[in-house]
């Protein structure tokens, strides 16, 4: 599966730059993520890639970004974006549908929805993004705006979106810088 072959190269950058306090080894440190959404995808997504600094009074952690995890949701963030994507997108599925589908109630995609215009459009990760889009991407309409513009690559675009929003899967997510 790709998802998770694109997160062992962000989790490998991140262990071979060391500790980022004392710069010392990091020890694989994975932790469990029960994530709703992954049901039949079995262990690989059960798991969060971490690692712990093995100096004796450092031990601090690193959590590399994925592009599996979005931020601090309980949703995968495939889910979250292609529910939010396919909401909004040109055919428009039914929210009734989508609903039943994700097993999530109408209340939650309608919050989702809200927090790309809102919580995402105005945070500090989309502002340090934003302006590698000429013209300029609908705010109104995230992520089905972002996702047409991505799809100028040979990867897919829910993919593409998945890879830039990365940085945020990690503290201090959205006010991450994306460069
Ligand atoms: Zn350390």
């Amino acid at each position: 599966m790709l998802l998770p072959r694109i997160d062992d190269d962000l989790a490998a950058k991140a262990r071979a730059a060391g500790c980022p306090l004392c710069g010392g080894r990091l020890d694989v440190a994975n932790y469990p993520r029960k994530v709703r959404g992954a049901d039949e995808l079995g262990e690989e997504y059960s798991w969060r890639r971490s690692f712990c600094c093995d100096v004796e009074g450092c031990r601090r952690r690193r959590t590399p970004a994925s592009v599996r995890f979005l931020g601090r949701k309980v949703y995968l963030g495939t889910v979250v974006v292609l529910a939010t994507a396919l909401q909004r997108g040109p055919s428009k599925t039914s929210v009734a549908k989508l609903s039943s589908l994700l097993g999530v109630s109408r209340r939650t995609l309608a919050r989702w929805c809200r927090w790309w215009s809102t919580m995402f459009a105005t945070s500090r990760f989309w502002t340090s993004l934003r302006g590698r889009f000429i013209p300029a991407v609908d705010e109104t309409a995230m992520p089905a705006s972002l996702l047409s513009r991505l799809s100028v690559t040979d990867e897919p675009a829910v993919v593409a979106l998945l890879r830039l929003l990365a940085p945020m899967s990690t503290r201090p997510h959205l006010e991450a810088s994306a460069s």
